[in-house]
């Protein structure tokens, strides 16, 4: 899964931010919606995307 890494993006001066995400899960937040959360492959940031109800 690809998701936006802010350490990558800040490292990169804004070129690149696009990550993937390893160990990936889902996980529901308070207000109801569904993110993934997961560690960027390159930098070990740990990172978070939201994705759609409708997503797995
Ligand atoms: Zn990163």
């Amino acid at each position: 899964m690809i998701a936006f890494c802010p350490k990558c993006w800040k490292n990169s001066h804004g070129a690149e931010s696009m990550r993937e995400m390893k160990d990936a899960e889902f996980v529901t937040m308070k207000n109801g919606r569904r993110a993934a959360k997961g560690t960027c492959t390159v930098c070990g940031r740990g990172m978070y995307k939201i994705v759609k109800s409708t997503e797995a």
